[in-house]
């Protein structure tokens, strides 16, 4: 990585951690009309503020139409097989506060639990759902999919995602669906204590490359691991979901020069 390349990272990290921010901020003004927060431009899924609108929608969100290395992506084809240091999952009990924020699911979790990417320790700030996925295997879409999105002290994004498919008897996902909050700008929120592992697989072989936020503004320098095994949801869990938000996945972004690693474990 060039020096160039490290500094443009810096400032994508800083513009990535206001969005992070600006998430919850979006359902906090929602739910308080007369709020301080500036209300970010409305996007969405489809139609006129969907996903190959974003970029007209707001200068700020300029990167989602010129960006060259955005997410998702495919991650059929021409995969790289390494034998680097795999992306490391160090997750311990949260307690976490569930917000609407009319493009997802967010799970605001407490600190102690951070993954470890090329040695640089990354903290769990969050997890939130898209359906379907957004990242695809040789075109195909899982039910869903799962963020876990975290930060590093300078403020870079690593995010861990995790494909599920829909299966049944699988119980890791009942209490947080008990929890889900079916207003936008709704909050709920899980006390005893929920450990994030218990959503991700035993096997932890993994794809890796660097790409952005799959919401706009689109920011990039954020690192991927998506996870190659995938998890259980219920149909009826799967449904619950797709009640709240019908659809919440950024088409397939063209890979353009980049590798995409796979790292066994
Ligand atoms: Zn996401």
């Amino acid at each position: 990585m060039s020096a160039h390349r490290i500094r443009t990272a810096a400032v994508f990290a800083v513009v990535a951690l206001t969005a992070v921010t600006a998430t919850a901020c979006t359902a906090t003004a929602s739910a308080s009309p007369d709020g301080e927060n500036r209300q970010a431009p409305h996007w969405s899924y489809e139609g006129a503020t969907g996903p190959e609108h974003w970029a007209s929608l707001s200068e700020d969100f300029a990167t989602c139409g010129k960006g060259h290395e955005q997410s998702p992506v495919d991650l059929g084809e021409d995969v790289a097989v390494e034998t680097d240091t795999p992306v490391t999952v160090h997750y311990r009990p949260v307690t976490a506060e569930l917000v609407n924020t009319g493009h997802t699911v967010q799970a605001d979790v407490s600190a102690g639990s951070s993954i470890v990417v090329d040695g640089t320790t990354y903290r769990l700030r969050q997890f939130h759902f898209h359906l379907p996925s957004e990242h695809t295997e040789d075109g195909e879409h899982a039910a869903m999919e799962m963020h876990f999105v975290h930060e590093d002290a300078e403020g870079g994004l690593a995010v861990l995602a995790v494909l599920m498919r829909e299966r049944k008897g699988h119980s890791a996902f009942t209490d947080l669906w008990k929890h889900l909050p079916a207003a936008e700008g709704g909050h709920s929120r899980i006390t005893r204590p929920l450990d994030p592992a218990r959503f991700l697989p035993g096997d932890r072989d993994q794809y890796r490359y660097e790409g952005s936020l799959t919401t706009p503004p689109c920011t990039e320098g954020v690192r991927w691991t998506v996870l190659e095994k995938r998890v259980g949801v219920t149909p009826r869990q799967v449904a619950a979901y797709r009640e709240l938000f019908p659809r919440s996945n950024r088409p397939v972004q063209p890979r353009n020069d980049r590798e995409i690693d796979h790292v066994d474990r």
